[in-house]
Protein backbone atom coordinates (compact mmCIF):
# COMPACT_ATOMS: atom_id res chain seq x y z
CA UNK A 1 0.00 0.00 0.00
CA UNK A 2 1.99 3.69 -1.23
CA UNK A 3 1.31 5.86 1.87
CA UNK A 4 -1.55 7.90 -0.42
CA UNK A 5 -3.19 5.02 0.72
CA UNK A 6 -4.47 4.67 -3.23
CA UNK A 7 -3.49 1.20 -4.20
CA UNK A 8 -6.42 -0.18 -6.24
CA UNK A 9 -7.14 -3.92 -6.99
CA UNK A 10 -7.76 -3.17 -10.69
CA UNK A 11 -10.37 -2.47 -12.25
CA UNK A 12 -11.91 -6.05 -12.96
CA UNK A 13 -15.53 -6.87 -11.39
CA UNK A 14 -17.46 -9.55 -11.63
CA UNK A 15 -20.72 -10.01 -13.96
CA UNK A 16 -24.05 -9.53 -12.30
CA UNK A 17 -25.07 -13.02 -13.59
CA UNK A 18 -22.12 -14.87 -13.56
CA UNK A 19 -22.04 -13.56 -9.19
CA UNK A 20 -24.91 -15.40 -8.46
CA UNK A 21 -24.87 -18.42 -10.34
CA UNK A 22 -21.18 -18.76 -8.56
CA UNK A 23 -22.42 -17.91 -5.45
CA UNK A 24 -26.01 -20.08 -5.48
CA UNK A 25 -23.47 -22.25 -7.03
CA UNK A 26 -21.70 -22.88 -3.28
CA UNK A 27 -25.17 -22.79 -1.19
CA UNK A 28 -25.47 -25.81 0.78
CA UNK A 29 -29.45 -27.17 1.53
CA UNK A 30 -29.05 -27.87 5.44
CA UNK A 31 -30.02 -31.25 5.77
CA UNK A 32 -31.92 -31.29 9.05
CA UNK A 33 -34.92 -30.83 10.25
CA UNK A 34 -37.64 -31.05 13.23
CA UNK A 35 -41.00 -31.59 13.45
CA UNK A 36 -42.93 -28.70 14.88
CA UNK A 37 -46.59 -27.97 16.03
CA UNK A 38 -48.79 -26.38 13.33
CA UNK A 39 -48.80 -22.90 15.31
CA UNK A 40 -45.52 -22.42 15.43
CA UNK A 41 -44.83 -23.62 11.76
CA UNK A 42 -45.30 -20.10 10.22
CA UNK A 43 -42.62 -18.94 7.89
CA UNK A 44 -41.17 -22.00 8.48
CA UNK A 45 -39.85 -24.36 5.21
CA UNK A 46 -41.43 -27.23 4.63
CA UNK A 47 -38.86 -30.49 4.91
CA UNK A 48 -41.04 -32.97 3.13
CA UNK A 49 -44.36 -32.68 1.39
CA UNK A 50 -47.22 -33.13 2.76
CA UNK A 51 -49.99 -36.15 1.15
CA UNK A 52 -53.33 -35.92 2.39
CA UNK A 53 -55.27 -39.07 3.97
CA UNK A 54 -58.40 -37.90 3.33
CA UNK A 55 -60.86 -36.42 1.09
CA UNK A 56 -62.01 -32.69 1.71
CA UNK A 57 -64.26 -32.33 2.47
CA UNK A 58 -64.48 -35.80 3.17
CA UNK A 59 -68.90 -36.11 2.12
CA UNK A 60 -71.13 -34.54 -0.33
CA UNK A 61 -72.26 -31.85 1.36
CA UNK A 62 -74.87 -28.76 1.25
CA UNK A 63 -73.20 -25.23 0.00
CA UNK A 64 -76.76 -23.41 0.75
CA UNK A 65 -79.06 -23.19 3.76
CA UNK A 66 -82.30 -24.91 1.95
CA UNK A 67 -83.59 -27.80 1.55
CA UNK A 68 -82.28 -31.57 0.31
CA UNK A 69 -84.36 -33.90 -1.91
CA UNK A 70 -84.09 -36.20 -5.17
CA UNK A 71 -83.64 -34.28 -8.32
CA UNK A 72 -86.10 -36.73 -10.08
CA UNK A 73 -88.72 -35.65 -7.78
CA UNK A 74 -88.51 -32.00 -9.62
CA UNK A 75 -89.31 -32.57 -13.01
CA UNK A 76 -92.93 -31.75 -12.72
CA UNK A 77 -94.17 -28.55 -14.78
CA UNK A 78 -96.30 -27.17 -11.80
CA UNK A 79 -95.43 -25.69 -8.67
CA UNK A 80 -94.35 -28.69 -6.25
CA UNK A 81 -95.25 -29.73 -2.97
CA UNK A 82 -92.48 -32.28 -0.71
CA UNK A 83 -93.08 -33.00 2.74
CA UNK A 84 -90.43 -32.35 5.36
CA UNK A 85 -89.49 -34.93 6.94
CA UNK A 86 -86.28 -34.01 8.80
CA UNK A 87 -83.52 -31.66 9.71
CA UNK A 88 -80.24 -31.90 9.20
CA UNK A 89 -77.65 -29.36 10.98
CA UNK A 90 -73.81 -29.17 10.06
CA UNK A 91 -72.32 -31.42 12.29
CA UNK A 92 -74.84 -34.36 12.05
CA UNK A 93 -75.41 -37.03 10.09
CA UNK A 94 -79.30 -37.73 8.91
CA UNK A 95 -81.43 -40.74 7.62
CA UNK A 96 -81.67 -41.63 4.37
CA UNK A 97 -84.23 -39.55 2.03
CA UNK A 98 -87.73 -41.72 0.93
CA UNK A 99 -88.49 -40.80 -2.32
CA UNK A 100 -91.35 -37.76 -2.70
CA UNK A 101 -89.85 -35.97 0.89
CA UNK A 102 -87.42 -33.17 1.36
CA UNK A 103 -84.67 -32.49 4.24
CA UNK A 104 -84.37 -29.29 5.76
CA UNK A 105 -80.70 -28.82 5.21
CA UNK A 106 -78.13 -26.43 6.44
CA UNK A 107 -74.39 -25.26 4.88
CA UNK A 108 -72.19 -27.64 5.53
CA UNK A 109 -74.34 -30.53 6.65
CA UNK A 110 -73.95 -33.74 5.22
CA UNK A 111 -76.19 -34.90 1.95
CA UNK A 112 -78.84 -37.63 3.05
CA UNK A 113 -78.36 -40.80 0.92
CA UNK A 114 -80.72 -40.98 -1.80
CA UNK A 115 -80.48 -36.80 -1.98
CA UNK A 116 -78.48 -35.35 -4.96
CA UNK A 117 -79.65 -31.75 -4.72
CA UNK A 118 -80.40 -28.27 -2.66
CA UNK A 119 -83.20 -26.19 -3.14
CA UNK A 120 -82.29 -23.34 -1.67
CA UNK A 121 -84.27 -21.67 0.61
CA UNK A 122 -84.80 -18.20 -0.82
CA UNK A 123 -86.72 -20.36 -3.16
CA UNK A 124 -89.06 -22.33 -1.47
CA UNK A 125 -92.74 -21.51 0.13
CA UNK A 126 -93.95 -23.04 3.22
CA UNK A 127 -96.79 -24.46 3.75
CA UNK A 128 -96.89 -26.38 7.19
CA UNK A 129 -94.72 -29.05 7.00
CA UNK A 130 -94.64 -28.60 3.08
CA UNK A 131 -92.29 -26.70 0.65
CA UNK A 132 -93.62 -25.13 -2.14
CA UNK A 133 -91.42 -24.23 -5.31
CA UNK A 134 -90.61 -24.46 -9.16
CA UNK A 135 -88.45 -27.60 -10.50
CA UNK A 136 -86.64 -28.51 -12.29
CA UNK A 137 -83.19 -28.81 -10.05
CA UNK A 138 -80.23 -30.47 -12.06
CA UNK A 139 -78.66 -33.30 -9.96
CA UNK A 140 -75.78 -32.32 -7.96
CA UNK A 141 -77.28 -28.38 -7.47
CA UNK A 142 -75.83 -26.63 -4.54
CA UNK A 143 -74.07 -29.90 -3.44
CA UNK A 144 -70.21 -29.11 -2.66
CA UNK A 145 -68.75 -32.92 -3.55
CA UNK A 146 -66.89 -35.25 -1.69
CA UNK A 147 -62.92 -34.17 -2.85
CA UNK A 148 -63.97 -31.29 -4.57
CA UNK A 149 -60.83 -29.15 -2.96
CA UNK A 150 -58.44 -32.50 -2.14
CA UNK A 151 -58.59 -35.76 -2.67
CA UNK A 152 -57.09 -38.59 -0.55
CA UNK A 153 -53.60 -39.41 -2.03
CA UNK A 154 -53.37 -35.71 -3.44
CA UNK A 155 -49.95 -34.27 -2.71
CA UNK A 156 -51.30 -30.64 -0.73
CA UNK A 157 -47.81 -29.10 -0.17
CA UNK A 158 -44.21 -29.74 -1.80
CA UNK A 159 -41.19 -29.75 0.15
CA UNK A 160 -39.14 -26.33 0.29
CA UNK A 161 -42.33 -24.45 0.53
CA UNK A 162 -42.32 -21.22 2.82
CA UNK A 163 -45.57 -21.95 5.17
CA UNK A 164 -47.79 -19.19 4.78
CA UNK A 165 -50.96 -18.86 6.43
CA UNK A 166 -53.15 -20.06 3.80
CA UNK A 167 -50.15 -23.28 3.76
CA UNK A 168 -50.85 -23.88 7.60
CA UNK A 169 -54.85 -23.65 7.22
CA UNK A 170 -54.54 -25.89 3.96
CA UNK A 171 -52.35 -28.38 6.19
CA UNK A 172 -55.13 -28.01 9.18
CA UNK A 173 -57.85 -29.00 6.55
CA UNK A 174 -56.23 -32.41 5.86
CA UNK A 175 -56.10 -33.34 9.97
CA UNK A 176 -52.04 -32.52 10.20
CA UNK A 177 -50.88 -31.26 13.63
CA UNK A 178 -47.50 -31.43 12.94
CA UNK A 179 -45.21 -30.32 10.33
CA UNK A 180 -41.79 -31.73 9.42
CA UNK A 181 -39.86 -28.16 8.64
CA UNK A 182 -36.20 -27.77 8.02
CA UNK A 183 -34.05 -26.53 10.51
CA UNK A 184 -33.43 -22.62 11.56
CA UNK A 185 -30.71 -21.13 9.64
CA UNK A 186 -28.43 -19.74 12.40
CA UNK A 187 -26.72 -16.59 10.87
CA UNK A 188 -23.79 -14.48 12.70
CA UNK A 189 -23.86 -10.84 11.76
CA UNK A 190 -21.67 -8.37 12.82
CA UNK A 191 -21.10 -4.66 11.48
CA UNK A 192 -18.25 -3.11 11.33
CA UNK A 193 -17.25 0.51 12.25
CA UNK A 194 -15.36 3.04 14.73
CA UNK A 195 -17.78 5.30 14.20
CA UNK A 196 -20.88 3.18 14.86
CA UNK A 197 -22.72 3.59 17.88
CA UNK A 198 -26.03 2.25 18.79
CA UNK A 199 -29.42 4.39 19.13
CA UNK A 200 -30.47 5.63 22.53
CA UNK A 201 -26.69 7.22 22.54
CA UNK A 202 -26.22 10.81 22.46
CA UNK A 203 -24.30 11.15 19.11
CA UNK A 204 -21.02 12.52 19.47
CA UNK A 205 -18.94 14.42 16.57
CA UNK A 206 -18.11 11.93 13.93
CA UNK A 207 -20.00 9.35 15.03
CA UNK A 208 -23.57 7.84 13.16
CA UNK A 209 -25.69 5.70 14.25
CA UNK A 210 -25.50 1.65 13.18
CA UNK A 211 -28.42 1.41 11.15
CA UNK A 212 -27.50 -1.66 9.07
CA UNK A 213 -28.08 -3.52 12.36
CA UNK A 214 -31.29 -3.45 12.30
CA UNK A 215 -32.16 -3.84 8.58
CA UNK A 216 -29.89 -7.06 8.68
CA UNK A 217 -31.89 -8.40 12.44
CA UNK A 218 -35.13 -7.27 10.21
CA UNK A 219 -34.44 -8.87 7.08
CA UNK A 220 -33.02 -12.60 8.75
CA UNK A 221 -36.03 -12.32 10.85
CA UNK A 222 -38.32 -11.63 7.67
CA UNK A 223 -36.60 -15.05 6.22
CA UNK A 224 -36.84 -17.13 9.68
CA UNK A 225 -33.36 -17.40 10.46
CA UNK A 226 -31.89 -17.19 14.02
CA UNK A 227 -29.33 -14.72 14.58
CA UNK A 228 -25.97 -14.78 17.00
CA UNK A 229 -25.56 -11.06 16.73
CA UNK A 230 -22.20 -10.04 17.62
CA UNK A 231 -22.30 -6.39 17.53
CA UNK A 232 -20.04 -3.55 16.06
CA UNK A 233 -16.39 -4.97 15.60
CA UNK A 234 -13.86 -1.71 15.65
CA UNK A 235 -12.10 -1.46 12.70
CA UNK A 236 -8.82 -3.42 13.85
CA UNK A 237 -7.52 -5.87 11.83
CA UNK A 238 -6.99 -8.44 14.74
CA UNK A 239 -10.83 -7.54 16.07
CA UNK A 240 -11.90 -8.63 12.69
CA UNK A 241 -10.24 -11.86 12.68
CA UNK A 242 -11.53 -12.44 16.30
CA UNK A 243 -15.00 -11.18 15.73
CA UNK A 244 -14.81 -13.74 12.02
CA UNK A 245 -13.60 -16.36 13.68
CA UNK A 246 -16.20 -16.39 16.39
CA UNK A 247 -18.88 -15.72 13.93
CA UNK A 248 -17.76 -18.58 11.81
CA UNK A 249 -17.96 -21.23 14.75
CA UNK A 250 -21.60 -20.67 15.65
CA UNK A 251 -23.17 -19.81 12.35
CA UNK A 252 -24.54 -21.84 9.22
CA UNK A 253 -23.89 -18.72 7.57
CA UNK A 254 -22.49 -15.30 8.38
CA UNK A 255 -23.19 -11.80 7.10
CA UNK A 256 -21.23 -8.53 7.84
CA UNK A 257 -21.14 -4.79 6.95
CA UNK A 258 -18.36 -2.64 5.98
CA UNK A 259 -14.81 -2.78 5.66
CA UNK A 260 -15.36 -4.53 2.43
CA UNK A 261 -13.88 -1.68 0.27
CA UNK A 262 -10.54 -0.59 -0.45
CA UNK A 263 -8.81 1.68 2.24
CA UNK A 264 -7.08 1.07 4.59
CA UNK A 265 -9.87 0.81 7.19
CA UNK A 266 -11.41 -1.88 5.45
CA UNK A 267 -9.93 -4.97 7.26
CA UNK A 268 -12.68 -7.53 6.55
CA UNK A 269 -11.65 -8.32 3.15
CA UNK A 270 -8.09 -8.93 4.23
CA UNK A 271 -8.73 -10.50 7.35
CA UNK A 272 -11.01 -13.22 5.10
CA UNK A 273 -8.05 -13.90 2.64
CA UNK A 274 -5.82 -14.58 5.70
CA UNK A 275 -8.18 -16.87 7.39
CA UNK A 276 -10.40 -18.83 4.85
CA UNK A 277 -10.58 -18.58 0.73
CA UNK A 278 -11.88 -15.33 -0.51
CA UNK A 279 -14.29 -16.46 -3.77
CA UNK A 280 -15.32 -13.24 -5.19
CA UNK A 281 -15.05 -9.91 -4.77
CA UNK A 282 -16.68 -6.51 -6.38
CA UNK A 283 -19.74 -7.21 -8.73
CA UNK A 284 -20.40 -5.19 -11.68
CA UNK A 285 -23.56 -3.74 -9.54
CA UNK A 286 -24.66 -0.26 -8.73
CA UNK A 287 -24.89 0.15 -5.46
CA UNK A 288 -23.41 -2.74 -3.93
CA UNK A 289 -19.62 -2.94 -5.89
CA UNK A 290 -17.49 -4.10 -2.82
CA UNK A 291 -19.51 -7.33 -2.16
CA UNK A 292 -17.28 -10.02 -0.89
CA UNK A 293 -17.82 -13.42 -0.36
CA UNK A 294 -15.37 -16.31 1.19
CA UNK A 295 -15.81 -19.23 3.23
CA UNK A 296 -14.18 -19.68 6.73
CA UNK A 297 -13.94 -22.54 8.31
CA UNK A 298 -16.20 -24.41 5.93
CA UNK A 299 -18.90 -21.65 6.83
CA UNK A 300 -19.84 -19.22 3.78
CA UNK A 301 -19.42 -15.79 4.34
CA UNK A 302 -20.94 -13.00 2.80
CA UNK A 303 -19.39 -9.04 3.72
CA UNK A 304 -21.95 -6.83 2.78
CA UNK A 305 -20.71 -2.91 1.81
CA UNK A 306 -21.37 -0.62 4.84
CA UNK A 307 -23.43 1.77 2.84
CA UNK A 308 -26.57 1.42 3.97
CA UNK A 309 -28.69 1.31 0.87
CA UNK A 310 -25.68 -0.69 -0.72
CA UNK A 311 -26.22 -3.40 2.27
CA UNK A 312 -30.02 -3.65 2.04
CA UNK A 313 -29.53 -3.73 -1.84
CA UNK A 314 -26.68 -6.86 -1.87
CA UNK A 315 -28.81 -8.82 0.96
CA UNK A 316 -31.74 -8.56 -1.43
CA UNK A 317 -30.06 -9.19 -4.47
CA UNK A 318 -27.62 -12.00 -3.38
CA UNK A 319 -28.09 -13.22 -0.04
CA UNK A 320 -31.83 -13.81 0.49
CA UNK A 321 -31.27 -16.18 -2.75
CA UNK A 322 -28.48 -17.66 -0.75
CA UNK A 323 -30.20 -17.74 2.50
CA UNK A 324 -33.41 -19.63 0.89
CA UNK A 325 -31.08 -21.85 -1.54
CA UNK A 326 -29.47 -23.16 1.96
CA UNK A 327 -32.95 -23.74 3.16
CA UNK A 328 -33.84 -25.63 0.72
CA UNK A 329 -36.69 -23.59 -1.03
CA UNK A 330 -38.21 -24.31 -4.51
CA UNK A 331 -37.91 -20.56 -5.71
CA UNK A 332 -34.92 -19.14 -4.87
CA UNK A 333 -34.20 -16.38 -7.42
CA UNK A 334 -37.18 -13.60 -7.48
CA UNK A 335 -38.95 -12.93 -11.03
CA UNK A 336 -39.17 -9.53 -12.48
CA UNK A 337 -42.48 -8.44 -13.53
CA UNK A 338 -42.22 -5.80 -16.96
CA UNK A 339 -43.90 -2.61 -16.16
CA UNK A 340 -43.41 0.85 -18.02
CA UNK A 341 -41.25 3.52 -16.82
CA UNK A 342 -42.55 6.46 -15.99
CA UNK A 343 -38.99 8.10 -15.35
CA UNK A 344 -36.19 8.96 -17.24
CA UNK A 345 -32.93 7.64 -16.68
CA UNK A 346 -30.45 9.28 -18.80
CA UNK A 347 -26.74 8.13 -17.76
CA UNK A 348 -26.04 4.39 -19.15
CA UNK A 349 -23.51 3.47 -16.73
CA UNK A 350 -20.93 0.91 -17.23
CA UNK A 351 -22.37 -1.24 -13.95
CA UNK A 352 -26.10 -2.79 -13.65
CA UNK A 353 -27.78 -0.58 -11.72
CA UNK A 354 -30.70 -1.64 -9.42
CA UNK A 355 -32.61 1.62 -8.28
CA UNK A 356 -35.48 2.41 -5.71
CA UNK A 357 -38.79 2.19 -7.32
CA UNK A 358 -42.48 2.67 -6.56
CA UNK A 359 -45.57 1.23 -8.41
CA UNK A 360 -48.19 3.76 -9.38
CA UNK A 361 -51.20 2.13 -10.56
CA UNK A 362 -51.84 3.77 -14.24
CA UNK A 363 -55.10 3.21 -16.17
CA UNK A 364 -57.15 0.33 -15.17
CA UNK A 365 -55.23 -2.77 -15.78
CA UNK A 366 -51.90 -1.59 -15.90
CA UNK A 367 -49.24 -0.12 -13.41
CA UNK A 368 -45.93 1.86 -13.92
CA UNK A 369 -43.00 2.79 -12.00
CA UNK A 370 -41.72 5.74 -10.56
CA UNK A 371 -38.20 6.50 -9.13
CA UNK A 372 -37.13 8.09 -6.09
CA UNK A 373 -35.46 10.69 -6.79
CA UNK A 374 -32.28 10.51 -4.51
CA UNK A 375 -30.72 7.04 -5.66
CA UNK A 376 -27.49 7.52 -3.37
CA UNK A 377 -25.97 4.61 -1.64
CA UNK A 378 -26.12 6.81 2.12
CA UNK A 379 -29.70 7.35 1.41
CA UNK A 380 -31.54 5.10 3.46
CA UNK A 381 -35.15 7.15 3.09
CA UNK A 382 -34.96 5.52 -0.59
CA UNK A 383 -35.51 2.03 0.96
CA UNK A 384 -38.40 2.88 2.96
CA UNK A 385 -40.21 4.90 0.47
CA UNK A 386 -39.77 2.16 -2.51
CA UNK A 387 -41.42 -1.03 -2.87
CA UNK A 388 -39.51 -2.61 -5.20
CA UNK A 389 -35.95 -2.28 -7.64
CA UNK A 390 -35.70 -1.49 -11.36
CA UNK A 391 -32.80 -3.09 -13.12
CA UNK A 392 -31.19 -0.86 -15.44
CA UNK A 393 -28.95 -2.95 -17.82
CA UNK A 394 -24.93 -2.07 -18.13
CA UNK A 395 -25.00 0.83 -20.80
CA UNK A 396 -28.56 1.44 -20.99
CA UNK A 397 -31.10 4.35 -20.76
CA UNK A 398 -34.50 4.74 -19.27
CA UNK A 399 -37.33 6.75 -21.65
CA UNK A 400 -40.75 7.30 -20.11
CA UNK A 401 -42.52 4.48 -21.65
CA UNK A 402 -39.71 1.47 -22.06
CA UNK A 403 -40.58 -1.40 -20.53
CA UNK A 404 -38.36 -2.11 -17.16
CA UNK A 405 -37.64 -4.71 -14.80
CA UNK A 406 -39.39 -4.71 -11.73
CA UNK A 407 -38.49 -6.87 -8.84
CA UNK A 408 -41.02 -6.18 -5.53
CA UNK A 409 -39.66 -6.15 -1.99
CA UNK A 410 -42.58 -9.29 -1.02
CA UNK A 411 -40.44 -11.50 -3.64
CA UNK A 412 -37.17 -10.44 -3.19
CA UNK A 413 -37.69 -11.07 0.82
CA UNK A 414 -40.61 -13.17 0.78
P1 LIG B 1 -17.49 0.99 4.69
O1 LIG B 1 -18.09 -0.02 3.78
O2 LIG B 1 -17.09 0.42 6.01
O3 LIG B 1 -16.39 1.74 4.01
O4 LIG B 1 -18.64 2.04 4.98
C1 LIG B 1 -19.19 2.81 3.95
C2 LIG B 1 -20.13 3.84 4.52
O5 LIG B 1 -21.19 3.22 5.20
C3 LIG B 1 -19.48 4.77 5.53
O6 LIG B 1 -20.02 6.05 5.34
C4 LIG B 1 -19.93 4.18 6.86
O7 LIG B 1 -19.92 5.15 7.88
C5 LIG B 1 -21.29 3.69 6.54
N1 LIG B 1 -21.64 2.57 7.40
C6 LIG B 1 -20.87 1.50 7.65
N2 LIG B 1 -21.47 0.65 8.48
C7 LIG B 1 -22.67 1.18 8.78
C8 LIG B 1 -23.75 0.77 9.60
N3 LIG B 1 -23.69 -0.37 10.28
N4 LIG B 1 -24.83 1.56 9.67
C9 LIG B 1 -24.87 2.72 8.98
N5 LIG B 1 -23.89 3.15 8.17
C10 LIG B 1 -22.79 2.41 8.08
MG1 LIG C 1 -15.99 1.15 7.57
Amino acid sequence: MSACGCDSPGDHLMAYDAALQQLLQAAEVIGQSETIALPQALGRVLAEAVVSAINVPPADNSAMDGYAVRSADTRSETEISLPVMQRICAGQTGEPLQAGTAARIFTGAPIPQGADAVIMQEHVHCDGDNILFKGPLAAGSNIRPAGEDIAAGDEILASGCRLRAQELGLAASVGCAELKVVRKLRVGLFFTGDELIEPGQPLQAGQIYDSNRYTLLGLLQTLGCEIVDLGVVGDSLQQTREAIQQASEQADLVVTSGGVSVGEEDHVRIALQEMGQLNLWRIAIKPGKPLAFAEVNATPFMGLPGNPVSAFVTFCLFVSPFIKRMQGRQQVVAQSIPLTSAFVWPRAGKRREFVRVRLVPDKVGTASVELYPHQGSGVLTSTSWADGLVMIGEGSTVQIGDTVDYFPFTELLA
